[in-house]
């Protein structure tokens, strides 16, 4: 019987770890950060990564912890309504809460916090954890994110390229506003482009907003939270009169300055016994909402590929072969959904959904 590591916890290493479990396969998950240290935004997402989620967390429970949009309604920065469109069973949660419920599932003697998996210099292409100590695994599962160490330790000649946007995200608790803005997902955008502003409902007193710029118009830099604030008011002081009071409102404990990193060219998704799932293997610009739908598609096709077949090698060839071709083709939308935002606003096409599909 095959043991597995899985390398992190965030959503690809849990959605993992939770496969793995379903079909009763011995497995270790390693994580650097503290159980409860957890980065906070939020996720959109769509209805096919809910089918995926629906086999391994209770869709009771998981209904409960998230909200499902119902419209996407796209505004320029003053309010005038550019275009409508029903969603299809979107769901918003946050990632903290969708941590949490993954996390539920696995149990304690099976997860390490605090463990940091390294690369090992003197062996070439193994992996060690911090405290000098070999894994004890047939196979490892590396989902330890986008800026992947692991990775590109593996993949030398790998190149990042600073994506050009980034994203302001708050979640902040106001009754309030979660009436007011229901279950529309609005999304305010600057007429010259390279600007928006989008608020969504989570739960029935939470709210998700983000803001997502051009970074080479928009210089917003590592900050304290009060200069962010202050900077967030300057920018968006004209726009609609919902989107500087929510700025002002806001509590700015949980709010993240996210830079986005893509690879130039996909790495290959697996090397000897080591393997890569969700965000490692290959970083999606946010514009797809993909992110959590791959990784959880990911897990499962690399777990039913280990049920299925004996051979490692044939097992982690399905699994490129079966994941590679969709993944680029999120790629390639998340880069024309990326070309549309910096274009000015009656040069972008009418497919105005921030979501890709395949
Ligand atoms: C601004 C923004 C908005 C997004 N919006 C959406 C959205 O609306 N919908 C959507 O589907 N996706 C969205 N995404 C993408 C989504 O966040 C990721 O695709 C998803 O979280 C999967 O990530 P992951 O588990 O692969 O990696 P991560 O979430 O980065 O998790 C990696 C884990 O590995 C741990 N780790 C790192 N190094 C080590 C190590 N050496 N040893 C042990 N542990 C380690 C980290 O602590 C972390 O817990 C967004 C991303 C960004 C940046």
């Amino acid at each position: 019987m095959k043991k597995i590591a899985v390398v992190g916890a965030g959503i690809s290493g849990l959605s993992m770890a939770n496969y793995l479990e379903k079909h009763k396969i011995d497995y270790h998950v390693y994580e650097r950060r503290k159980k409860k240290d957890l980065a906070g935004h939020g996720f959109l997402i769509p209805q096919e990564g809910m089918e995926y989620l629906y086999q391994i967390i209770d869709p009771d429970l998981l209904l409960k912890h998230g909200n499902f949009l119902k419209k996407y309604i796209q505004y320029t920065h003053t309010g005038k309504i550019l275009a409508e469109k029903e969603l299809n069973h979107v769901f918003a949660i946050s990632r903290h809460a969708l941590i949490d419920l993954l996390a539920q599932n696995i149990s304690p003697e099976k997860i390490t916090y605090e463990q940091t998996i390294i690369p090992d210099d003197q062996q070439k292409g193994k992996l060690k954890l911090s405290d000098g100590r070999d894994i004890d695994a047939d196979i490892t599962v590396i989902s330890d994110g986008s800026k992947s160490r692991i990775r590109s330790s593996i993949f030398k000649d790998e190149t990042m390229k600073l994506v050009r946007e980034s994203e302001v995200v708050n979640i902040i608790q106001d009754k309030e506003i979660a009436d007011s803005v229901e279950n529309d997902f609005i999304k305010f955008h600057h007429e010259e482009g390279g600007l928006t502003f989008g608020i969504l409902k989570l739960t029935h007193d939470t709210i998700l907003w983000y803001s997502q710029f051009d970074n080479e118009k928009y210089m917003i830099n590592e900050c304290s939270a009060e200069n962010l604030r202050k900077y967030m008011l300057e920018v968006f002081e004209s726009w609609h009169s919902l989107v500087p009071s929510i700025i002002k409102k806001s509590d700015y404990k949980n709010v993240h300055l996210w830079r986005v990193y893509e690879l130039e060219k996909l790495n290959p998704f697996y090397k000897e016994n080591t393997v890569f799932i969700g965000d490692t293997a290959h970083p999606l610009i946010p514009f797809t909402s993909q992110g959590v739908t791959s990784a959880l598609k990911d897990a499962f096709v690399l777990t039913k590929y280990l049920v299925e077949e004996e051979n490692i090698k044939e097992t982690f060839r399905k699994y490129e072969a079966k994941r590679k071709p969709e993944i680029e083709v999120h790629i390639n939308n998340g880069r024309t959904l990326l070309n549309q935002f910096l274009l000015p606003l009656n040069q972008q096409s009418e497919n105005i959904l921030p979501i890709s599909y395949k």
